[in-house]
């Protein structure tokens, strides 16, 4: 555990919602110091690469569609426990399970728009916030300042 890094994505319903202040404001509420941000509205090929993990599931072609259909906001995330405490206040893939009071559960309306992404493991994290962030793009981790 201790202190980790993880990647966020406000999905594009959310964002069509004006949620993103809401979903940003209760990310900081829980503790979560925000150390990136920016919005962006994905090209294909940046959906593709995104979830290529996801390019045999059946679900593929449409989450791609789904994710280029308007903005996003990308963030990068930094906590004690992050990456699941993230998962956590996000709630479950499936909108329609999740709790009110989760982002999910609140912003979310089935299993495909569900509101946000999040890490689910270190590596997954360090590969995801690279994907969308460069160095000078988001607080540099602490053992990198002078
Ligand atoms: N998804 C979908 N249908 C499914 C499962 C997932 O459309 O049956 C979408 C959904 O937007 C989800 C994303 O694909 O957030 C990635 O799926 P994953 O299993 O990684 O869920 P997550 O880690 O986002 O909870
Ligand atoms: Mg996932």
């Amino acid at each position: 555990m201790g202190v980790e890094r993880t990647l966020a994505i406000i999905k594009p319903d959310a964002v069509e919602k004006n949620a993103a202040g809401a979903i940003l404001k209760a990310i900081q509420d829980a503790g979560l110091r925000v150390i990136g941000l920016k919005m962006l509205h994905l090209s294909e090929q940046q959906a593709r690469g995104f979830y290529a993990v996801h390019k045999a599931r059946p679900f593929y072609a449409d989450l791609v569609k789904f994710m280029t259909s308007g903005p996003v906001v990308v963030v990068a995330l930094e906590g004690e426990n992050a990456i699941a405490h993230w998962r956590e206040l996000m709630g479950p893939t499936d909108s329609t399970k999740a709790a009110k009071g989760t982002i999910r559960g609140d912003w979310g309306t089935d299993v495909e728009r569900n509101a946000a992404h999040g890490s689910d493991a270190p590596e997954t994290a360090r590969v995801e916030i690279a994907y969308w962030f460069n160095a000078t793009e988001m607080q540099a981790p602490v053992e990198a300042l002078p």
